[in-house]
């Protein structure tokens, strides 16, 4: 009740497309009858957890936040989800993201922007709120800052307290900067550790379910409750022990952290440099050894990503023909008109001009000069990583985003789109590689707003990176 109450009273943040509340009564009953009998079923029992809206949730409608899929209602549950319900957990709601999952600001969604419950301390509603000891006001008449994206209501449903945790996706960053913006643990696993099964796809060879939780053992326990082989996804991994369960406390003395140069990245703020230095200082006084590598490609990064992320858009989105699935037009006379004015009034800009994008690339005359092109580049950004790990570097310090929490009002404005853009460019060659990454809280801004720092990990060895990630926190 008190988790239905904290989501009902952060209404105003639109964290959520669907609060689930008899589903969590339903849960929440029938873990208190376990407990009245002394067997609680697992580690989550009676806990509410909230997904993101891209994962399938049985008989719950599954929008993407897309006029697309709105009255979208799954007949199956993501493995990750299943899971999480077979270790008790109660699902609280679904929550707001950009359309599917393109973008990194929560400000593209059918049911309009979230907004981050972290407010600048220079908000004159926060000055005059803590001179009159009132309760938090309307955020609407000032400006507010973004949350972070795609799966930027699921980091404020966790930071508001709303839920324990909450599952988002990870393609390019999607939950390491929203969990940086909000003040939170974001942690997207090695690819393949997570089953994609019931995650609508948006880019399929970079896609994670991911992690955004308080702490990094509140990650380590969602982790070990969702991770696992899945029969019904051809990439996911099989593993022969719990990936994090027993993380001991790392000796850091033993471990190499590298610094990329390559991510002092235009743009970069001087309040992230300085969590950087600081935190660099911190591994070095605990006797870590720290060394500069570098990652020469990583420039190419955002280039490389978008043409292979609209690329498998333009495929991945194909099958919404308002046929076989999504949004049916009433306005058409033949097939093809049918399929065009679907499209039309489903999809949003974003999404249609990725479509755009992606056909454009694929072109028989385009093909090898952009698709191959992009992958032969993936190819060397990920060798930069092998040469790093086999150069004795355990973890790599990185900043997440490159400031702290921008305002909406100019997240959106047009000449600011690269600079959007710029905001994943440390978290989308973790992508392209398929390495897991884990987002750290590290400090307030001046302006009052969390600021994070990311730790990079070996494929596959999500224990250290975790193990190094508690150190940090
Ligand atoms: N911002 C990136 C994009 O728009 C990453 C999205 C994601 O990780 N889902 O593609």
């Amino acid at each position: 009740e008190a988790a239905v109450r904290r989501a009902e009273k952060i209404k105003e943040l639109n964290a959520f497309v669907t609060v689930t509340k008899d589903v969590a009564f339903d849960g929440a009953q029938q873990s208190n009858f376990r407990f009245s009998k002394g067997k609680p079923i697992g580690p989550l029992d009676g806990v509410p957890i909230a997904v993101k809206d891209n994962f399938c949730t049985q008989g719950v409608q599954t929008t993407c936040a897309s006029r697309m899929l709105e009255t979208f209602n799954p007949k199956y549950n993501a493995t990750v989800v299943q899971n999480l319900l077979d270790a008790g957990a109660v699902l609280l709601g679904k929550c707001n993201m950009d359309e599917f999952a393109m973008g990194s600001g929560t400000v593209d969604s059918f049911c309009g922007p979230t907004k981050n419950i972290w407010r600048s301390k220079f908000d004159p509603s926060v000055q005059k709120q803590n001179a009159s000891g009132d309760g938090p006001n309307s955020q609407d008449r000032h400006d507010w800052h973004i949350a972070g994206g795609s799966s930027g209501g699921c980091a404020v449903a966790v930071a508001s307290g709303a839920v324990f945790a909450a599952l988002g996706s990870d393609t390019g960053g999607s939950t390491r900067n929203p969990a940086a913006y909000c003040g939170l643990v974001g942690y997207k696993p090695t690819y393949g550790l997570l089953s994609r099964h019931g995650l609508i796809p948006l880019v399929n060879s970079m896609d994670v379910p991911a992690v955004l939780t308080r702490t990094v053992d509140d990650a380590i326990l969602v982790l070990d409750t969702v991770a696992g082989w899945d029969a019904k996804d051809s990439t996911s991994i099989a593993i022969d022990e719990r990936p994090a369960c027993i993380v001991n406390d790392q000796n850091i003395q033993n471990i190499c952290v590298g610094i990329p140069t390559e991510y002092h990245s235009p743009g970069l703020s001087e309040e992230v440099l300085e969590a950087w230095n600081i935190v660099a200082d911190i591994f070095e006084h605990a006797g870590a050894k720290v060394i500069q590598v570098s990652l020469p490609h990583t420039p190419a990064s955002i280039a490389c990503y978008s043409v292979l992320n609209q690329c498998e858009v333009a495929s991945n989105m194909a099958r919404y023909d308002g046929i076989e699935f999504g949004l049916r037009s009433s306005e058409s006379e033949s097939s093809d008109e049918l399929f065009a004015s679907s499209r039309r009034k489903g999809f949003g800009e974003v999404v249609r001009s990725r479509i755009l994008a992606g056909n454009y690339f694929l072109l028989q005359r385009n093909y090898t000069k952009y698709f191959v092109q992009a992958l032969k580049v993936r190819r060397l950004i990920v060798n930069d990583f092998e040469r790093v790990w086999s150069s004795g570097v355990d973890v790599l310090l990185t900043p997440t985003t490159l400031s702290d929490a921008p305002q909406y009002k100019d997240f959106i404005r047009l000449e600011n789109q690269q600079q959007c853009v710029m905001q994943d460019y440390c978290t989308q060659p973790v992508n392209l590689a398929g390495c897991p990454a884990v987002s750290v809280p590290i400090k307030l801004s001046k302006n009052g707003l969390p600021i994070s720092l990311q730790l990079i990990g070996k494929f596959s060895d999500d224990r250290m990176l975790l193990s190094v990630g508690r150190f940090i926190e």
